[in-house]
């Protein structure tokens, strides 16, 4: 029987599905979503398959029609060889990938405080692939777990450090695996080592942050306590001041809207009033839609302003790398985001930048750059199929 690795991403309303070969190349992926909405759906991507769903299915009801149907189709033999679980938070718990018993259930269920919308159907995904399929390893990939290098310089708020010890407040920094292959396939085209390759990873999609891994270690990132901090995202706000939320009560906006309005209506959507889409955005904006110009100046600045930041945890650097759906396709947004770092000698070449880097290995920069430019294209799945064979072989 070939072997196979199964990666299971449970987001709020949604659930990925991706089967690997042993040579790590997609068998078959899926993708189900608006579950516990009313209206679920859910698609076999590779054979083009729509998956027949109750209506309100649930992440489980998903999960087991989706893998049935793959058994179906033979994708999976019998039983995977290993399932890896995408897990958000992993608190200060958890340093690297780690196979799932009842001991490592319960400490993700501890870190569902710091990530409430996230673990708990993280959890419910581990729990029915667990009844699916008992007898092989199951592995959790952290999506904290990558930054828990971060000195303690930076991942340490100003606040009474009794928060910290108390209460564990402080930064964890999210989008770890994706990080963690800018830093493997950046290290690949820069011929060097990820332990002796220093970046700049700006992961740019619906939710975005930036990392400085410095030698292959992550040293400081702009998510924080929650993927709310840091870049402006699709509808999330990044940093904003704390006194706004003394400011909307005078206003008569409570603690719970503004969560709402920080969360789910702010960012690019916020600010266009349109949409969170960066690609509509772009459009509107060439077509004289002045709030989505203003959107899309606004996220390329506060970009901008964390790429120089960043500099400041490195003594060196080996490339920017840009990544995610805004990061991979969107030329305007590199070139608009570089032209504020013309003083730190980061150059694009116009041409390259615009054809994605797909000519050049992923390199994007002049050849007067100070630092190397890269466009990858990013793969969390791949990661955690990684992690989850490297984690399963060590336990044989
Ligand atoms: P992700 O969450 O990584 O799938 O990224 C989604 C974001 O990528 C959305 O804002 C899309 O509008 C954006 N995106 C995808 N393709 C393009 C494109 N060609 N130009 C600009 N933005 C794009």
């Amino acid at each position: 029987m070939e072997d196979t690795i199964l990666v299971v991403n449970c987001g709020s309303s949604t659930l990925k599905l991706a089967v690997f070969d042993g040579a790590f190349r997609v068998r078959a992926s899926g993708l189900a979503e608006r579950l516990h909405q009313g209206d679920a759906v859910a698609h076999l991507r590779h054979h083009d398959q729509p998956v027949k769903l109750p209506p309100d299915a649930s992440h489980r009801e998903a999960l087991e029609a989706m893998i049935h149907a793959l058994v179906d189709l033979d994708v999976i033999q019998g039983t995977p060889s290993a399932v890896g679980h995408r897990v958000v938070h992993g608190g200060e718990t958890f340093h690297d990938a780690v196979l799932i018993d009842e001991a490592v259930i319960e400490a993700i269920e501890d870190c569902a405080s710091l990530a409430p919308l996230h673990n708990p159907v993280n959890l419910s995904g581990i729990r029915a692939t667990r009844a699916l399929f008992p007898s092989v390893p199951h592995i959790a990939v952290f999506d904290t777990a990558f930054h828990q290098t971060l000195p303690r310089k930076a991942y340490l708020y100003a606040l009474p450090y009794d928060y910290y010890r108390q209460w564990g407040v402080r930064r964890y920094g999210f989008h770890g695996t994706s990080h963690q292959f800018m830093l493997t396939e950046s290290a690949q085209r820069l011929g060097k080592t990820p332990a002796t390759t220093s970046i700049i990873s700006a992961h740019l999609g619906n939710g975005c942050s930036i990392a400085a891994i410095r030698d292959g270690i992550s040293v400081d990132t702009s998510m924080g306590l929650t993927p709310l901090e840091g870049l402006v995202m699709g509808s999330r706000s990044g940093d904003i001041d704390p006194g706004l939320f003394d400011f909307l009560k005078t206003k008569g906006i409570d603690q719970d809207q503004l969560h709402h309005v920080l969360n789910h209506k702010s960012g690019l959507l916020g600010l266009s009033g349109q949409t969170n889409d960066m690609r509509t955005l772009c459009e509107l904006a060439d077509h004289g839609h002045e709030p989505s110009l203003v959107a899309v100046e606004v996220f390329c600045y506060r970009l901008a302003r964390y790429i120089g930041a960043m500099m400041a945890s490195l003594d060196r650097l080996d490339g920017l790398v840009f990544t995610g759906g805004i990061g991979e396709n969107s030329a305007r947004v590199r070139k608009q985001t570089l032209d504020h770092l013309r003083l730190s000698g980061l150059c694009l070449n116009a041409e390259l930048n615009q054809e994605h880097g797909q000519n050049s290995d992923g390199y994007i920069n002049d050849a007067d750059s100070r630092f190397p430019v890269l466009v990858v294209p990013t793969n969390e799945e791949l990661v955690i199929a990684r992690e989850s064979q490297r984690i399963a072989a060590s336990q044989e």
